[in-house]
């Protein structure tokens, strides 16, 4: 039986041709959800309308919300995942270090969430679902950039989910710890170790994990759940 009786729903999910993204794209997809999945280079999983877009250009952000709408009615779910880092300690970090992961992953959530909103509203139902970081509440050497642009989704989460609570919008957020993808493949097999040393756990969450947080807060189920942070993270964050 489908997790979600009011299938099929229109899913945008930014970031979904890897990674997390992409088993979050594969796991509405599996439940007959109409899916759009939009990133820079394509490679849409398969059953995804494959939309090309930088959320770094709101013009862009407007034409792939557009195409979505076209192929598939207004966007329903929104789950903003795409997201970067560009590590290094603070001394080092340079303006375009901070602004760049800063524009990416809180201001381009920022323009799609605005977006989405405006299709939702006129729906009086939607679900957006922000993809944060355990390391938005727990910090991060080497991460200013990263855990300000994380933390600052919990905010705009909580934010959007007073503005638009009575239009039956929920906003959440999901946190997950560590993920084995790309993004943390630049990681070294010490520090990989180091992480999962502090992993009740004892490991990395396979991104699979992740999605089913997602289809969760997306589902009938999660109805009265908003401004919620969920963590994924085997225990990493405990408390924060
Ligand atoms: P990946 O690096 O594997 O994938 C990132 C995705 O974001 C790609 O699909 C990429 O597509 C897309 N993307 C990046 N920049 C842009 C942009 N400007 N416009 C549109 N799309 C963009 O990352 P993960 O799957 O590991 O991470 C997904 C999310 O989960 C991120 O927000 C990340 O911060 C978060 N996260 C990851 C963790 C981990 O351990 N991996 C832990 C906690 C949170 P393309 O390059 O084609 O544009």
């Amino acid at each position: 039986m489908s997790e979600n009786p009011s299938t099929p729903r229109s899913v945008l999910v930014t970031g979904g041709n890897r990674g997390i993204g992409r088993a979050i794209a594969e796991a509405f997809i599996a439940q007959g959800d109409k899916v759009a999945v939009t990133t820079r280079n394509g490679g849409a999983p398969e059953g995804a309308l494959d939309v090309r877009c930088d959320i770094t250009d709101p013009e862009a952000v407007e034409a792939a919300f557009a195409q979505v709408e076209e192929a598939h009615g207004p966007v329903e779910v929104l789950v903003a995942n795409a997201g970067i880092t560009k590590d290094t300690l603070l001394l080092r970090m340079s303006e375009d270090d901070w602004s760049s992961v800063i524009d990416t992953n809180l201001t381009g959530t920022f323009r799609l969430a605005k977006r989405a909103a405006k299709g939702m509203l006129r729906l009086r139902r939607g679900r957006i679902i922000l993809i944060s970081s355990v390391v938005g509440l727990l910090g991060s050497a080497g991460q200013v950039n990263y855990a300000a642009s994380k933390s600052g989704l919990v905010g705009l989460a909580r934010s959007l989910a007073r503005e638009l609570g009575s239009r039956s919008i929920t906003t959440n957020v999901v946190s997950p710890g560590f993920v084995e993808t790309d993004m943390t493949d630049v990681l070294t097999d010490d520090q990989k170790a180091m992480i999962k040393a502090q992993v009740p756990l004892g490991r990395y969450a396979s991104t699979t994990e992740v999605a089913s947080a997602v289809t969760w807060l997306a589902s009938d189920g999660a109805a009265y759940v908003t401004g919620a942070v969920i963590p994924v993270d085997g225990g990493l964050g405990m408390g924060h």
